[in-house]
């Protein structure tokens, strides 16, 4: 991502977490204008205390943050103990302590681990440079994705660039989030005319979010200016200051929505429109209200379409704060359907209006008849997991003697009653297991978090103790693309149809084999040495010849498998080793060929005799209008495929599948291996939990 001239970031593991990173730093190469917006919280953190006594100021040259502990609410010691870090970073910028502000997110009312930081700032402020990415991964708290936005524009001939990153997910609302907020500019402007810009920008933006309803005591947002873009600065009230609000607010909104869609436990991304109230504020007021109903969220979670409740939380904030509306002559539109207008319910079609309510945004739009003012509002639905978060966050989240704090999501820290009725349900499944074989495929695409990956190794290791043999076969998905980029190599796409040079054939290799191989089997063997890392050129496995496009055309070293050689695999299996498989041939000819890892399982499956075959993908399982198809024959699953109801990568799946049951398999089941342990849930509960495929 672009960002503005003179600023350098960096993000790096300083062992406030025990493995992910925690120390970020954004610094700029001069002295920049500085404006900071805090939290009202009366029991704010200490670096937010001291960030807000000091902003705006003329000569910052550095924000420094830190996420996994909060330093807030640790008694007198918390400012030191932010001014240390402080101090260490401007040693090591080479900038006076003045120049450096900070600020924290994470658990709260723990001492900083000062000493750890100090010890780290050298080698952060080493690692500065285009790391924007990895500096908003450093202040990840239950974050699942980094969240970055940037703007550039044109004042005065010249090009300014505003980026910026943010983090925050949980206790979002009525001010500001437990939000973190670092925006960048190479534009010039005076440190009070940047703040008016941030209010502004807040106002249309972060002051929108409600993700629950909690604040924070370490909220804050800072902007940097550092005028590196050249041309005068900036004034108040001019063309210039127009434009340039206009592109800061839209990062901010984007920061804002990303925010909303990351919220805990969200699934998916709420946008309340309010229009025609009587005052912006009364717009605002009634979007934030349905917005943060819990029943509304609810609602959208289930993708119930009860929409009774919008109105009556409109109605219910109007009465309380005595607004001079009438809601029940208001029009309301869910997903651009309307489901009340002119007084009286339209009779929507439910289930239409259900699938809509299934996507990953959902927009409600209430228009009053009164006025002309609107305002938007943004948060997420309320899912069974922000209980589970927020219920586990500090029993799960333990923080050491040392200052390390750890999330322990293991399956042993389940509740006793979940774990009782899973385990009786599962124990009637195991018997029927024991000593049979099942091929998993782990989708690239569902691969997108090391917890994730994490549960998938606790999962097998699980189902291997219950007796059953797994043989799992992984995919590269989004890291090949990543890396291909990376190296200048940009993945040909021509037709719809991969092409692979013999130079992508050897970077596929390398990530597939090398990486993503391997550390699913470091993850795999952690606690028993018990998975084997294979290619499937070792011992032969699996042959291939070239694959020919439609017409014959060259794909390169895309392969078609020609045979499969399952001595090496049965050995291991004998010895109930678990074989992790990457989808690599050795060609007739000698050379690497790539497999779609689909195929690879379907014909390991057939191959081995397994019962069953497992896609884990980045889906919930075969959907047809946005619901999820629970079980299907063959048969249905062929003309789903031939009426266009299932492409790309899910049709690849569904040859494989078919072709898998066809070669003997008894069950094929395609779930979402993003969501945690969805794996035992298919196999070992009697609803299962994706989508079964069975022979007709
Ligand atoms: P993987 O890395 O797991 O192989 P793919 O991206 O190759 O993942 O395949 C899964 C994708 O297939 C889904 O993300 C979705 O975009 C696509 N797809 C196409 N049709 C359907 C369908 N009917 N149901 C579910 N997913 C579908
Ligand atoms: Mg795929």
């Amino acid at each position: 991502m672009k960002t503005p001239k003179g600023f350098s970031f960096a993000g790096m593991n300083a062992g406030i977490k025990a493995a992910r990173k925690d120390f970020a730093l954004v610094a700029s190469d001069v002295p920049a204008s500085c404006a900071g917006a805090f939290t009202i919280n009366k029991a704010r953190a200490a670096g937010v205390n001291d960030a807000a006594a000091r902003l705006p100021s003329t000569t910052i040259s550095a924000v420094v943050l830190n996420s996994g502990n909060a330093n807030s609410l640790t008694g007198p010691s918390g400012e030191d103990d932010a001014r240390a870090v402080q101090s260490a970073v401007a040693k090591a910028l080479d900038v006076p302590a003045a120049q450096v502000v900070s600020c924290s997110t994470g658990v709260i009312g723990v001492r900083l681990p000062v000493k750890k930081l100090v010890d780290a700032a050298p080698a952060l402020v080493g690692l500065l440079g285009h790391h924007i990415e990895s500096a908003a991964e450093a202040v990840f708290t239950t974050d699942t994705r980094v969240k970055l936005a940037h703007r550039t524009l044109a004042i005065g001939g010249k090009e300014i660039c505003i980026a910026g990153f943010a983090k925050g997910s949980g206790m979002v609302a009525p001010q500001l989030a437990t939000m973190l907020a670092v925006l960048t500019t190479d534009a010039s402007l005076e440190p009070a005319v940047l703040k008016a810009c941030l209010d502004t920008a807040i106002d249309g933006s972060f002051h929108n979010l409600v993700v629950d309803g909690e604040m924070s005591t370490n909220d804050a947002v800072f902007a940097l200016a550092n005028g590196r873009a050249g041309g005068p600065p900036i004034a108040l009230g001019t063309r210039e200051f127009s434009a340039f609000l206009e592109a800061f607010t839209a990062v901010c909104v984007e920061l804002a929505r990303a925010i909303a869609e990351d919220g805990e436990g969200a699934t998916k991304l709420l946008e309340v429109k309010v229009e025609g109230a009587l005052d912006a504020a009364m717009a605002r007021d009634l979007a934030k209200s349905v917005c943060g109903s819990n029943l509304v969220k609810a609602c959208v979670f289930g993708a119930d379409p009860n929409w009774g409740r919008i109105l009556a939380s409109v109605g219910a904030r109007a009465g309380a704060r005595d607004y001079p509306i009438d809601p029940t002559k208001a029009t309301v539109m869910v997903q651009g359907l309307a489901v009340y207008r002119d007084g009286a319910p339209t009779g929507v079609d439910g289930p239409a209006l259900r699938a809509k309510m299934r996507e990953p945004q959902v927009c409600i739009v209430v228009t009053l008849v009164e006025g002309d003012a609107n305002a938007v509002a943004w948060g997420c639905d309320l899912s069974y997991d922000y209980v589970k978060i927020n219920a586990d966050y500090m029993s799960f989240t333990t923080a050491s003697a040392s200052g390390v704090v750890q999330r322990d999501d293991r399956l042993t820290n389940y509740s006793p009653a979940f774990k009782r009725s899973l385990v009786v349900e599962a124990l009637s499944y195991i018997s029927r297991f024991t000593g049979r074989r099942a091929v998993i495929k782990y989708g690239g695409a569902a691969m997108v978090k090391d917890s994730l990956k994490a549960s998938f190794a606790n999962d097998v290791n699980l189902l291997r103790s219950a007796g059953l043999l797994p043989i799992v076969v992984h995919g590269g998905g989004p890291e090949i693309a990543k890396t291909l980029e990376a190296l200048g190599q940009k993945s040909q796409i021509q037709g719809g149809v991969r092409i692979t040079t013999a130079d992508d054939v050897e970077v596929l290799e390398m990530v597939l084999s090398g990486k993503i191989n391997s550390e699913l089997v470091s993850l795999l063997n952690q606690d028993k040495p018990q998975a084997v890392g294979l290619s499937g050129k070792d011992a032969g496995l699996l042959r291939a010849k070239k694959r020919l496009g439609e017409g014959g055309g060259d794909l390169g070293m895309e392969g078609d498998i020609t045979s499969v050689n399952r001595e090496l695999v049965e050995m291991l299996l004998e010895k109930h080793y678990v074989p992790v498989i990457s989808p690599i041939a050795l060609g007739e000819d000698g050379g690497s060929y790539n497999l779609n890892a689909d195929t690879v399982a379907a014909e390991l499956a057939i191959a081995l005799g397994a019962e069953k075959l497992v896609f884990l993908t980045n889906v919930p399982g075969i959907l047809e209008a946005g619901e999820l198809v629970s079980e299907l024959s063959a048969n249905t699953l062929r003309n789903k495929i031939e009426t266009g109801v299932v492409t790309g990568g899910m049709a690849a799946k569904g040859h494989s599948a078919l072709r898998a049951l066809d070669g003997g398999v008894k069950s094929v089941h395609v779930i979402d291996g993003r969501t945690p342990h969805s794996l035992i849930a298919e196999l070992f509960t009697d609803r299962g939990v994706g989508t079964l495929i069975v022979r007709d």
